[in-house]
């Protein structure tokens, strides 16, 4: 069995009076520096209150070489996403394998289409913002050494990457404070191993440099967000940040706040919301179909794409993260399109898991075989986001059997499953209690882009620091805010 940590003991063992007394560091360090998430309305209707993010007491080990690789791909992703998302044609017929069967992507689209359409393909502001997220597992089979696998890119709300500085600082406190003991694995935690993460205010940059290139000082970037939002103090890092290093003041607004109170003008294409001129509209929200509460959201969203507003992300780029996207990339010819460069395209492919269509053709027919004869090597997902969507193993033959027809079958992929070292435990803190066990870590290394999607010139493409989320091993899905992981940092080895 593959391993990571070549059997060195790890974490350090602690006694008791440790573990409670690194927990109560933890748990107050997490307090005093807004490493915290909005209590659960259940326990303080009143909303104002927070509570420290499930954290990992100790950083998680993740090897170096894999670690600086999945950083180093970070900008040729970028490029590579900001190039589909120009690539209508090559979207259009993506969305028509998904026609019929989901209503959400194919709506995105068909307001993507009309917003061309009214703009006579020409759009009322060229700069397009990414600030991407591209998640990874280590892969560990047999004997081999662990490899870095492509869980998928996000393109939209990516999210995690302002408490992500934090925990690693929480962690990195605790360290110095001699929290950790000094038994057998203690000598792996020092300051070279356990990196300062700078993804809060690297995502403010990418957010900046686009309020920059709009160029008026005194518009600010709109922050949509979901209403009750449990995480907003994660998006509020960025917001401070953004004032701190470039004086650009965010305003927050739900997408029916926006339907509600932003306008666009008509002869200068200016977006505004309470009067305010909106250069930059981030998306925190609008990624799921039940953000869209009202046709006037939907609305909302169009207004904003039709105005000179930099989007982050426009419909074009939301829709290029579809995970039916993902899929076709992994066709060798159709990367090729959209990376010509040799050694750049066998970088990107070498992380890339086996993911297979489930329509008509011989990859969906072999697919087909496969969920027939081995469906516990695979997971079957929806073209969602957000976490909960996926169907793992042996549950994939009956849902999809139980689907109305077969026809529905093509709204999904299916994936090889990424097969982590089992070898990692680690303990997590969660509302306060503290459980021990066997944990897989998912890297995710955030990306900025800015670029002109009339020209495809690229303004600015940079890696944004990273994230590390991390669950017990017997959980199918690693989700911070859906309940089942929790933040952790990296422990180099
Ligand atoms: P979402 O858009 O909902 O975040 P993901 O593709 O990231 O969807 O899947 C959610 C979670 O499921 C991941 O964070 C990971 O824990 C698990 N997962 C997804 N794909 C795989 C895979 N191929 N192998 C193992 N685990 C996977
Ligand atoms: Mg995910």
């Amino acid at each position: 069995m593959s391993t990571i940590l070549n059997g060195a003991a790890y974490p350090p063992t602690l006694t008791e009076e440790e573990t409670a007394d690194l927990t109560v560091a933890l748990r107050d360090w997490s307090l005093s520096h807004g490493l915290v998430i909005r209590a659960p309305a259940a326990v303080h209707p009143e909303d104002e209150a927070s509570v420290h993010v499930p954290l990992t007491l100790h950083p998680s080990p993740f090897p170096k070489k894999l670690f600086d690789q999945a950083r180093n791909l970070q900008t040729a992703f970028n490029e590579l996403y900001a190039k589909v998302a120009d690539d209508s044609k090559f979207l259009t017929e993506i969305t028509k394998e998904l026609a019929g069967v989901d209503d959400f992507m194919s709506d995105l689209w068909k307001l993507h289409l009309e917003v061309e359409e009214i703009t006579q393909g020409v759009p009322t502001q060229p700069l397009s913002l990414g600030l991407f997220r591209s998640d990874y597992l280590l892969h560990a089979t047999g004997t081999a050494e662990p490899s870095l696998r492509q869980v998928e890119l996000n393109t939209i709300s990516a999210s995690f990457g302002g408490l992500s500085s934090r925990a690693a600082d929480c962690h990195r406190f605790l360290q110095k404070s001699a929290l950790y003991g000094s038994g057998p694995g203690s000598e792996l935690l020092k300051d070279g191993t356990m990196p300062v993460n700078p993804s809060a205010r690297s995502l403010a940059k990418g957010l900046g440099v686009a309020h920059n290139a709009y160029g008026a000082s005194e518009s600010i970037v709109l922050f949509v967000v979901q209403p009750g939002e449990r995480n907003a103090f994660d998006q509020r890092w960025l917001e401070y940040y953004l004032l701190e290093d470039f004086g650009v003041v965010s305003v927050r607004a739900s997408l029916e706040e926006v339907a509600e109170f932003g306008e666009l003008d008509l002869a200068s294409k200016e977006f505004r919301y309470k009067g305010r001129h909106v250069a930059v509209v981030y998306y925190r929200a609008g990624y799921t179909p039940t953000d869209y509460t009202t046709p006037a959201t939907w609305e909302a969203r169009k207004t904003m794409e039709l105005s000179k507003a930099i989007k982050c992300p426009t419909l074009a780029t939301h829709f290029a993260g579809a995970k039916k996207v993902q899929q076709v990339l992994v066709d060798e010819l159709v990367l090729g399109k959209f990376v010509p460069d040799n050694e750049v395209r066998d970088k990107l492919k070498g992380i890339f898991a086996d993911i297979l269509p489930l329509d008509d053709s011989e990859l969906g027919k072999k697919a087909r075989k496969l969920i027939g004869t081995c469906p516990e090597k695979y997971v079957l997902k929806p073209q969602r986001e957000g976490g909960g969507n996926n169907v793992y193993r042996d549950k994939i033959p009956g849902f999809l059997k139980d689907l109305k027809d077969e026809t529905l079958w093509r709204g999904y992929i299916l994936m090889e499953l990424i097969e982590p070292p089992q070898d990692v435990r680690n303990l997590i803190i969660r509302a306060g209690k503290v459980t021990e066990g066997n944990v897989i870590s998912e890297l995710g290394v955030f990306g900025c882009v800015l670029w002109d999607s009339t020209t495809h010139e690229i303004k600015q493409n940079f890696e944004a620091g990273w994230l590390l989320r991390t669950k017990f091993a017997d959980s199918e899905e690693g989700g911070v805010a859906a309940g089942f992981g929790s933040i952790d940092s990296v422990l180099l080895i």
